[in-house]
């Protein structure tokens, strides 16, 4: 049997080549490489697309975190909020600001949970980051609601979830900055690093235009120190070029993940969704107590799976002696979660072979 790889970045020879050759050829030869038009024809896109006032582009969507925070004023002596679950970039960027994570517990959602943010709350917490994960927007009306009352900023960590809606709202249009990844794991994906963040906040657009290039305005007056967090112009192109195609990526995903429902349901705990939300299935992850020993099964029966992330942010080295509630949920559920290949290029037939293998486990 073939082998059903977890995720397969190659592009698709003929039309999908050949659209992005041409959109990078066109950057080739107006020489605008760094930060040239099709970066603010981008911005433009998605700023009107997510509905917010604007969009700034930078290197990866941990800059756009990182940066975001900054413009935010989050600095050394604060306290940021974040989930325990998520890629280390959250927290990551966080720390790089000198502020301190804090780490609030999931529910079986994975995503954070509310209550375990209220309690963290202290004199010192400046903003909430809210990680959409697995491309499912978390409970954001309950942290809307704790971030007006305590006055904190929400910055929304939106990197697995473009074209996630909640509510009729997307991911991206919640948070007082947002910021997204287009790196090319995730479903909207650039050939390279690529990030986002959006803002309806003037003050805050402008220190992040000059947090893009060594704190910088005019280009070479310098406000504040900085980081060079420039988009490549070649990635905007690409990203141009994918737009139309991200929508028919979800609805692919989101078949490939209604399958996997139907026939997996009765085996492990598949991922939840109601009606008034769009899960875009950046990961189709499933929780199983027998994780490892079914990851190794179905690794020998030619199938990829991936944990994500097998440690807690709260567990990694330099966030060991960081706050935290108990994380009780996160501490479980970490040992249970896998990620099945789900991803827009994977079949029906090889879903229905993943299924099977994972029923076979079960009955064994
Ligand atoms: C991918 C990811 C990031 C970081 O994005 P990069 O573009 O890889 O720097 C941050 N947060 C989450 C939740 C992610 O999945």
């Amino acid at each position: 049997m073939n082998k059903i790889p977890f995720l397969d970045l190659r592009l698709e020879k003929g039309d999908e080549l050949d659209s992005i050759l041409s959109s990078i050829k066109k950057v080739l030869v107006h020489g605008k490489i760094i930060n040239g038009p099709e970066v603010i024809e981008l911005e433009n896109k998605i700023a009107s697309f997510c509905n917010r006032k604007y969009c700034v582009g930078v290197n990866s969507g941990t800059d756009a975190l990182y940066m975001g925070l900054k413009s935010l004023g989050i600095c050394q002596d604060d306290e940021v909020i974040t989930t325990s679950l998520s890629w280390v970039a959250t927290a990551n960027a966080i720390a790089m600001t000198g502020a301190k994570p804090v780490f609030a517990d999931i529910k079986n959602d994975l995503n954070i949970d509310p209550a375990s943010v209220e309690r963290l709350i202290s004199k010192k917490t400046k903003a909430i980051v809210a990680v959409h994960y697995t491309g499912r927007v978390c409970d954001i009306d309950r942290l809307r609601k704790i971030v007006d009352k305590n006055e904190l900023y929400l910055v929304e960590d939106a990197a697995q979830a473009f074209g996630a809606e909640y509510r009729g709202h997307l991911s991206g249009s919640f948070g007082d900055v947002a910021c997204f990844s287009m790196n090319p794991m995730k479903v909207y994906a650039a050939l390279g690093e690529a990030g986002l963040v959006l803002t309806d906040d003037r003050a805050v657009y402008d220190k992040l235009t000059a947090l893009r290039y060594n704190g910088t305005v005019n280009k070479e007056e310098c406000l504040f120190p900085g980081l060079n967090g420039r988009m490549d112009t070649i990635q905007a192109a690409v990203l141009l070029q994918r737009f139309e195609k991200v929508f028919q990526i979800i609805e692919k995903r989101r078949q490939n993940a209604a399958v996997y429902h139907e026939l997996l349901k009765d085996y492990v705990t598949v991922p939840g969704e109601s009606n008034d939300e769009t899960h875009v299935f950046y990961t189709y992850t499933i929780q199983t107590d027998k994780r490892d020993e079914l990851k190794q099964y179905l690794e020998n029966h030619n199938i990829e799976t991936k944990i994500q992330h097998p440690i807690l942010m709260s567990a990694q080295v330099p966030f060991i002696d960081c706050r935290r509630d108990t994380l009780k949920c996160a501490k479980r559920v970490v040992n249970n979660i896998l990620c099945l290949p789900a991803n827009e290029k994977i079949s029906k037939n090889e879903i229905k072979r993943v299924c099977n293998r994972i029923k076979e486990f079960f009955q064994k």
